[in-house]
């Protein structure tokens, strides 16, 4: 039986998109469909809207993250942001290390490790993503690749420090090209990567962790991913700027 710290989560990354005005639009449309949502549902904005997010968010169940966040809580790091700013400024989750700033702003399993320390120690729950690329994938490495992302982004913490820690399976190759990994390959990774988290921190700290798959999941395709048993969740990109994200969150399944 799955753990109950593993209710399902369904997550938007609006990523760099939306102005203030159409972000409380879409806001206000996620926080209409939160009612007939099937699990808990957040969404991490770009930082220019978060305070207004917040705004319309406020008495719903929805949770507010954002898309990064600097290590260190304050200081000469210019245009970088803090968690405790992101605190202040009303959020509840952060993702770190998503592909596109592993690939495009040179973070790396150091760094990731670095801000999930800020993010736990901030009061933060953090979403750390993992996936591997299309080369990686071919060259047979993918297993090698999340056993490294595991290891070095989760270094140096103890069990019950992870507690909150979400992980997102991130295929690199799913990413916003509309192809999605079947449901036996995502249940085939998420396996793995719980294998790693039970190999790091036992059986307990891996069956009560959540999984999320992230990598162009769409109204049509969410049913049978959640079907998988250890996908807990989705980080969605370009769906969740859609209406289709109201049928997401209310993803079905059989099990
Ligand atoms: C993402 O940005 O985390 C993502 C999964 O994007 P998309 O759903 O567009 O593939």
């Amino acid at each position: 039986m799955t753990s109950p710290l593993r209710r399902p989560l369904l997550v938007g990354n609006w990523k760099m998109n939306l102005t203030m005005v159409q972000s409380i639009e879409l806001g206000k449309l996620v926080a209409g469909g939160a009612g007939a949502a099937s699990g808990e549902v957040a969404v991490c904005v770009p930082f220019t809207a978060i305070a207004v997010v917040r705004e319309v968010l406020r008495g719903t169940n929805v949770r507010l993250g954002a898309q990064n966040c600097h290590w260190e809580v304050s200081g000469a790091y210019t245009g970088e942001i803090s968690v405790d700013q992101l605190r202040d400024a009303g959020c509840q989750m952060v993702i770190i290390g998503h592909s596109e700033r592993r690939k495009l702003f040179g973070e790396t399993d150091e760094s990731v490790n670095r801000k999930l320390g800020a993010a736990l120690k901030g009061g933060l729950t953090p979403i750390v993503c993992v996936g591997e690329t299309l080369e990686e994938r071919e060259a047979q490495k993918t297993w090698r690749v999340l056993e490294t992302q595991i290891e070095g982004g989760l270094k140096g913490f103890a069990p019950a420090d992870l507690s909150k820690v979400v992980i997102a399976y991130e295929p690199v190759w799913a990413i916003g090209t509309g192809k999605t990994a079947s449901p036996a390959q995502a249940q085939e990774a998420h396996l793995f990567i719980r294998s790693q988290l039970k190999k790091i921190h036992g059986e307990s700290f891996s069956a009560g962790t959540r999984i999320l798959y992230g990598g162009s999941v769409t109204a049509e395709n969410v049913d049978s991913l959640m079907d998988s048993a250890d996908v807990d969740g989705a980080l969605v990109g370009g769906a969740s700027l859609k209406k289709d994200f109201l049928r997401i969150m209310g993803f079905q399944t059989a099990r």
